[in-house]
C-alpha cells in the first residue's frame, strides 16, 4: 500500500467532491478533501466552463459556482489541471481570485492558462508550477504524480492522488490511442504499477460508456484524411477543434503532401498553434501561408483549417459560410471537411451552417457519410474495461457524464467486478474511506453566468428578464405630469418585438393600451398620484392584463413616470 507521510488520526476521512462535472459533461471542478471534518485539507482538480445554448440568450459561458469551497478557501492547497480542454481549465482565470490556490499544470496547460491569465490582468497573480510530464509533486497530505494518457489534446493527464487512506486514480479525460501522432502513448505501467500497489477509488471519464468497441486513433484519421484531401479538386477548408494539435498536423500535412499551401483561419488555431510550437510540436512542416497570401494562390492550391465546427456564431466557419469572411470565399466546386463530431445541443447550428455551405454550392464531408475523418477523444467500453483491469479499483467513480452515462458507467464497473460503485451528482460529498464509501453530506453546487462580461448567479434576474421579454415581447408606457399631478403627455405606449395585423393593426393596439393606462391612473387616488411607484405599478399591471387580452401573451411591461 501507499507509504504514509502523514500519520492517520481516527478522525480522518478521504472524501471527494464534484462541484462541476457530474450529471452533465462540461464544467469540471472536483474537489478531495483529507483530514477530520472539522479541518480537512482540499486540492481541486480541474476548473472549467461549460457553454450557453438556446435556453440562455446572450449567456456563452457558464462557470460551477465555488461558493460553498469558497468559505474554505484557506484550506485549498492547490489547483491541478488534469489538461487544457475548456471544460477543464476555462473557468480558472473567473474563479481564481476567489480561491487563490496555487496551480499545477504541465507545460502545454500551462502555456495555455498563462495566455487566459494575461488576457484578464492575473498573470503576475496567479502562483503557477510547471510540472513535467509523469511528474510527481507533494501538496500536503497529498502525493501526486502525473500519469501520461492519450485524449484529443496534448499532454493529457491522469492524476495519481495517494493519501494515508488510499490512493485515487482521476483519470481525467482519456482514449487508449496506440498511435496518437504527438505526445506519448498511454502509461500503461504506470497503471498497472498503482493497481499492483493498490487503487482505492478510480474518478474515471464516462463521456462514451454507450459506446461499444474503440474510439479509434489519430493515425487511422491520418490515412482517411490523405486520401480524401488528395482526392480533391477546388478550395479546401476542414473544421476541426483547434486543441486537436494531432489533427491540426494531420490536416497540414495531409494539404501539404496533395500540394496545397495551408491556411489558418480563426483566433484559437493561432493561439493552439503558438502553444503547439511553444512545447515543440508541429516539427518539419512548411511554413503556412497568411490570409493575404492566400488569396493569390490557386485554388487547387489552397487548404484553409478554421475553426467553428460546431456552428459557433462568430467563428470562421459560419462567416464562411455567410459570405461573410474577409478573406475567404467558398463557392461551387469547393469542398469543407467536417473533421469533428456534433456535440450533443450545437445540432441546430451545425444544420444551419451545413445549409449555408450548401447553398453555395460547396460540397461537404462529415463523419456521418465518410467514416474515419474523425475519431473521439474518450473511452468506449472496450476502453474502459482495459482501464478497470490495469486499475483494479475498490471503488469505481463515474464523472465527465450526464446521469445517465453516470448510472450505465457504474452498472458496467459492477460487471467488471469492481466492488463498490457510486455515482455522485455535483455537490455530492462521497466519503472514500474510512469504510464503505458513501454520500456522506450534500453541498451547495449551482452554476454562475458570465452575463455581458458580469458574473451573475444561475438564477439572476437579468437572464430571466432577458428571455422572457425574447419570447414575450416588450411594452413601455411613459407618463409626464405636471408638479400638481396632472398628466400633461402619454401615456405613450411602445412595443418592441409585438405584431399587428390588417384587422388589428400594432398602432390602435397600442393607442388601446395607453387608454387601459389612462384608465389605470383615473382609479388611483389623490394621494397615490403623489407617488410615482404606486403609479408606476398600477398602470403596468393593467396594461399587462390588457396585453395578454391583445396577444394572449405576457409581455415585459416597463412603465415610467416623469414630472416636469
Ligand atoms: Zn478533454
Ligand atoms: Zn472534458
Amino acid at each position: 500500500m501507499t507509504k504514509s507521510r502523514t500519520k492517520t488520526h481516527p478522525d480522518d476521512e478521504l472524501v471527494f467532491l464534484p462541484l462541476g462535472g457530474s450529471n452533465e459533461i462540461g464544467m469540471n471542478f472536483n474537489l478531495y478533501g483529507f483530514g477530520p471534518a472539522t479541518n480537512r485539507k482540499w486540492i481541486v482538480v480541474d476548473l472549467g466552463v461549460t457553454f450557453g445554448d438556446q435556453t440562455t440568450p446572450g449567456v456563452e459561458i457558464i462557470l460551477p459556482d465555488p461558493e460553498f469551497i469558497e468559505a474554505y478557501k484557506d484550506d485549498i492547497l492547490a489547483i491541478v489541471l488534469t489538461h487544457a480542454h475548456e471544460d477543464h481549465l476555462g473557468a480558472v482565470h473567473w474563479l481564481w481570485p476567489r480561491l487563490r490556490a496555487p496551480v499545477y499544470a504541465t507545460p502545454f496547460t500551462a502555456f495555455l492558462l498563462r495566455e487566459k491569465l494575461r488576457d484578464a490582468g492575473l498573470l503576475n497573480e496567479v502562483p503557477i508550477t510547471e510540472v513535467p510530464l509523469s511528474g510527481k509533486f507533494t501538496i500536503g497530505p497529498f502525493d501526486l504524480e502525473m500519469i501520461t494518457l492519450t485524449h484529443s489534446i496534448p499532454e493529457p493527464n491522469g492524476l495519481a492522488i495517494k493519501t494515508p487512506l488510499g490512493t485515487i486514480l482521476h483519470t481525467g479525460d482519456w482514449k487508449i490511442d496506440p498511435d496518437p501522432l504527438l505526445g506519448g502513448v498511454t502509461d500503461i505501467d504506470a497503471i498497472k504499477r498503482l493497481g499492483d500497489e493498490g487503487i482505492l477509488a478510480m474518478v474515471c471519464d464516462s463521456t462514451n460508456v454507450f459506446v461499444d468497441g474503440h474510439a479509434g486513433s489519430e493515425a487511422d484519421v491520418r490515412v482517411a484524411m490523405n486520401k480524401l484531401i488528395a482526392s480533391l479538386k477546388g478550395k479546401i477548408a476542414v473544421a476541426c477543434f483547434a486543441s486537436n494539435v494531432a489533427r491540426m498536423d494531420t490536416v497540414i500535412r495531409a494539404g501539404q503532401a496533395a500540394g496545397r499551401k495551408v491556411c489558418l483561419v480563426g483566433r484559437s488555431m493561432h493561439r493552439m498553434s503558438a502553444a503547439a510550437r511553444h512545447v515543440g510540436l508541429f516539427q518539419g512542416l512548411e511554413p503556412l501561408v497568411t490570409d493575404d497570401q492566400a488569396k493569390h494562390i490557386p485554388e487547387d492550391q489552397i487548404l484553409y483549417l478554421c475553426t467553428g465546427s460546431q456552428g459557433e456564431a462568430r467563428a470562421a466557419l459560419a462567416r464562411i459560410a455567410e459570405g461573410s469572411h474577409p478573406h475567404v470565399k467558398l463557392s461551387q466546386g469547393d469542398h469543407v471537411i467536417f473533421s469533428s463530431r456534433v456535440i450533443p445541443g450545437n445540432e441546430i447550428p451545425i444544420r444551419n451552417l451545413q445549409n449555408n455551405l450548401a447553398d453555395r454550392g460547396v460540397r461537404l464531408y462529415t463523419e456521418r457519410d465518410h467514416p474515419g475523418i474523425h475519431v473521439s477523444g474518450h473511452p468506449c467500453r472496450d476502453e474502459l474495461k482495459e482501464m478497470y483491469q490495469w486499475a483494479r479499483p475498490q471503488i469505481a467513480v463515474p464523472t465527465h457524464g450526464e446521469r445517465r452515462h453516470l448510472l450505465e458507467h457504474a452498472a458496467f464497473a459492477k460487471d467488471l467486478q469492481v466492488p463498490q460503485a457510486i455515482s455522485p451528482r455535483n455537490g455530492d460529498m462521497v466519503r472514500l474511506a474510512p469504510g464503505h464509501a458513501e454520500i456522506i453530506d450534500e453541498v451547495p453546487a449551482g452554476r454562475l453566468y458570465v452575463d455581458g462580461g458580469v458574473v451573475t448567479p444561475q438564477n439572476g434576474d437579468a437572464l430571466r428578464e432577458r428571455r422572457h421579454a425574447s419570447f414575450n415581447g416588450v411594452l413601455t408606457v411613459t407618463v409626464v405630469m405636471d408638479s400638481r399631478g396632472k398628466v400633461v403627455s402619454g401615456p405613450e405606449v411602445r412595443a418592441l418585438g409585438l405584431a399587428g395585423d390588417a384587422d388589428y393593426p400594432l398602432q390602435t393596439a397600442l393607442d388601446d393600451l395607453a387608454d387601459e393606462a389612462i384608465d389605470a391612473f383615473k382609479r388611483l387616488k389623490g394621494d397615490e398620484r403623489d407617488n410615482d411607484d404606486i403609479i408606476e405599478m398600477a398602470v403596468s399591471r393593467s396594461v399587462k392584463k390588457a396585453a395578454y387580452r391583445i396577444w394572449e401573451r405576457r409581455p415585459v411591461v416597463e412603465t415610467t413616470v416623469m414630472r416636469i
